[in-house]
């Protein structure tokens, strides 16, 4: 277990919004700790709905198992049934630590950071971070405004033969929606990114009258002209910056917000995740906007990663 010290707290971040490694080891001392924990955050105050009995019942815990016990008729809870760690054969304290892991740093952590640390096979660190990263959505994000910023970038795909057909085949268009000073969202695109596309995403994630920044990909063209499925227009303002003109920012005009965050995303999957397959694309791009919409938490990130346990448990 970790042994090196507050090794990925930054210094940068407010003491109250910082969460040591050492706070860690106290509050998750144990597997039995953090069961407890899981335990709380689905039934607090340790009363569980109890099949047999029809109600309502005080539980206990069931010493050696991850089960807690009814108080009057002895049927069996499992706390991490339907929850991410159901059927793990790893200790729960591990993959709390991987959570906190995995919401203190910045720029990503690798499976293989985890493994070194740790006595597990890649494997399994590979594995957890799969999943700890699948509650790591902010589902469906509506942004609010009232000025957001929208780009697209490529990710992945070797460039052959420079010079010679069409290098972006194999790239994955990822498009990013940015509020400035607020939130992101960024998702992949598979195929080509055209109007259609982009106009969809912008009537599905932007408040309608929000005024949108965008490069000058003629894609872009038609956000002014949205209208509503019953035909009511939408207000939106189209305001664009010419980079193929040289020109990258013009008074408020620019799209640095969301550019700043391409800029950590391949920083962070460049030199920590290598080579990420299109299939996990997207769940690292998850990832990546979980934290960035949470950086007012310091780490406590960890906190979130860990409540979002029992809120996805299916
Ligand atoms: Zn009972």
């Amino acid at each position: 277990m970790p042994g090196r010290k507050d090794i990925a707290v930054k210094q940068s971040i407010p003491k109250e919004k910082r969460y040591t490694i050492d706070q860690f080891n106290k509050e998750f001392p144990d597997d039995d700790a953090c069961l407890e924990f899981i335990k709380e955050q689905r039934w607090p105050d340790g009363i569980a709905f109890c099949e047999k009995c029809q109600k309502e019942t005080k539980h206990h815990r069931i010493t050696g198992r991850t089960a807690y016990s009814c108080d009057y008729c002895g049927t069996h809870i499992y706390p991490l049934a339907g929850t991410i760690f159901e059927k793990t054969t790893t200790s729960l304290r591990l993959w709390f630590y991987a959570m906190y892991q995995i919401g203190s740093t910045r720029c990503g952590i690798s499976a293989k950071q985890i493994q070194r640390e740790t006595a597990v096979t890649y494997k399994t660190a590979w594995r957890m971070f799969k999943q700890i990263r699948s509650l790591m959505s902010d589902g469906d994000l509506q942004l609010e405004g009232p000025t957001v910023e929208m780009d697209e970038t490529y990710f992945g795909g070797r460039v052959r033969g420079k010079g010679r057909g069409p290098q972006m085949e194999n790239k994955t268009p990822i498009v990013g929606i940015a509020e400035r000073k607020g939130r992101v969202l960024a998702k992949t695109s598979p195929g080509q990114v055209n109007a259609h596309k982009l106009m969809g995403m912008v009537k599905e994630h932007i408040l309608p009258e929000s005024t949108v920044y965008t490069d000058e990909l003629a894609a872009y063209n038609y956000i002014e002209k949205l209208k509503s499925d019953d035909g009511k227009p939408l207000g939106y303002q189209h305001r664009r910056i010419h980079h193929s003109a040289k020109v990258y920012v013009m008074g408020d005009i620019h799209t640095n917000t969301v550019e700043g965050f391409w800029s950590l995303l391949k920083r962070g999957i460049g030199s920590v995740y290598h080579a990420v397959s299109r299939e996990y694309l997207q769940s690292y791009l998850d990832e990546y906007c979980y934290r960035y919409n949470r950086k007012d938490q310091g780490n406590l990130i960890f906190k979130s990663i860990l409540s979002e346990v029992s809120a996805k448990a299916k």
